[in-house]
């Protein structure tokens, strides 16, 4: 069984040397955190407040903050990574994490 939840976090970040990202700008990121197991306690595989909970103490750390403070070259693909180690931490069972930058584009892992 599948479950999932979606937060937003607007962040700034600039991707030295790319050819439309070299300035500092900003995205809303919409972060998708999707927990696969069996219904455990009260007929839940997580109950979705204590979901809700984890993933907003991680997010924390990237809302309204640069990107490049905290991770050296700011990429989707490296958000996810550094999202996903701080998630690992968190949660014992297998996830996937999917994060958009914008509208259009999303890492997965
Ligand atoms: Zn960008």
């Amino acid at each position: 069984m599948k479950i999932g939840i979606r937060a937003h976090i607007d962040s700034a970040h600039c991707i030295p040397h790319h050819q439309t990202c070299n300035e500092m700008h900003g995205h809303t990121y919409t972060v998708e955190l999707t927990l696969e197991g069996e219904k455990g306690k009260g007929d839940m595989v997580m109950d979705f407040m204590e979901l809700k909970k984890i993933l907003g103490e991680v997010l924390e750390g990237y809302d309204h903050k640069t990107l490049n403070d905290i991770i050296d070259i700011p990429t989707c693909e490296n958000l996810t990574e550094n999202i996903r180690e701080k998630l690992e931490k968190k949660i014992d069972m297998p996830f996937t994490l999917r994060v958009w930058e914008g509208k259009n584009k999303w890492v997965e892992m």
